[in-house]
């Protein structure tokens, strides 16, 4: 299983729309890089699939958006960053920390996050990227999601997350789904929709059905009439590459790269993200230093 996959559909009157998606994968590759215990495959896991959904609702290709949860708990800073199509690399500050269940016996998500900020920036290419953020409501990351639309970007939204570990941290399931309503929604759109998100208590295990993206579509868009207007794969991706390691090094600046040089040690930088990790040796950072006094 290499990919992950995002189903958009939307409401015939054009008055709701829906973006579900199985991030097993996603989720997992996130663990294998990082090692995170069960409770950040968790928490990085939600917030993985909610940078991803957001991600496809940017509109052009070299668009990016930046997902980061700014708790005082011991998850300590996560962030995500994802594409136009959902791709998307993240991180948690603290993989390796774990806490007991919380009090319904769940993976206590919402303790390892604590208390703070929701900060998203989207980076459209030209200008300032725009940025919005909203407090934590509860950690939890799907209310957060939900509480963010509705104070930063005024679009009534509901966003539903899950992600389900075996005993050795294997993610075994992970999606959501993120349901918005567009200007105009009609009071029994609303109303039917209000029902409709009962109809899937857990979307954890919602995820683990044959063909979920089909059963969570059907039951929340139940009753009214919908088209699915796409489905597309979507993976955990880092771009990362040595030109980039390289530009690292010289935003540094010429003072440090300097005292680097006279240690004539290589240096060893590791990708946050991928754990993509580049060595320079001395000669090559006499070379970064030169570009960087250009
Ligand atoms: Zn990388």
């Amino acid at each position: 299983m290499n990919s992950s996959k995002i189903v958009r559909a939307i409401t015939k009157d054009g008055s709701a729309r829906l973006f579900f998606e199985d991030s097993t994968a996603i989720v997992q590759k996130a663990h294998e890089i990082h090692g995170t215990s069960k409770t950040i495959t968790a928490v990085l896991g939600r917030a993985l699939t909610a940078a991803s959904l957001m991600g496809c609702m940017l509109k052009d290709k070299g668009d990016t958006l930046t997902l980061q949860i700014r708790g005082d708990g011991p998850a300590g800073v996560i962030l995500c960053i994802s594409d136009y199509m959902g791709n998307v690399k993240g991180y948690a500050q603290h993989p390796e920390i774990e806490l007991p269940p919380n009090a319904q016996g769940k993976l206590n998500v919402g303790g390892a996050v604590g208390r703070g900020t929701l900060c998203v920036a989207k980076d459209m290419g030209e200008g300032e990227p725009y940025t919005g953020s909203c407090d934590l409501v509860s950690g939890e990351i799907a209310e957060d999601i939900t509480s963010y639309f509705a104070i930063s970007e005024q679009i009534p939204t509901v966003c539903a997350l899950g992600v389900r570990c075996d005993t050795d941290c294997n993610c075994t399931s992970a999606g959501g789904y993120i349901l918005q309503l567009m200007p105009g929604a009609s009071e029994e759109t609303v109303s039917a929709l209000e029902k409709n998100i009962t109809l899937i208590p857990s979307i954890s295990k919602a995820i683990t059905e044959p063909e979920a993206d089909i059963y969570v579509i059907d039951r929340i868009f139940s009753g009214l009439e919908y088209e699915i207007f796409d489905e597309f794969d979507t993976e955990y991706r880092c771009t990362c590459n040595r030109s980039a390691f390289e530009r690292a090094l010289i935003s540094v600046g010429s003072e440090e790269l300097s005292e680097m040089i006279s240690e004539g040690k290589e240096i060893e930088m590791t990708c946050q993200f991928c754990d993509n990790r580049q060595t320079f040796n001395t000669d090559e950072l006499k070379a970064l230093l030169r570009s960087a006094k250009n």
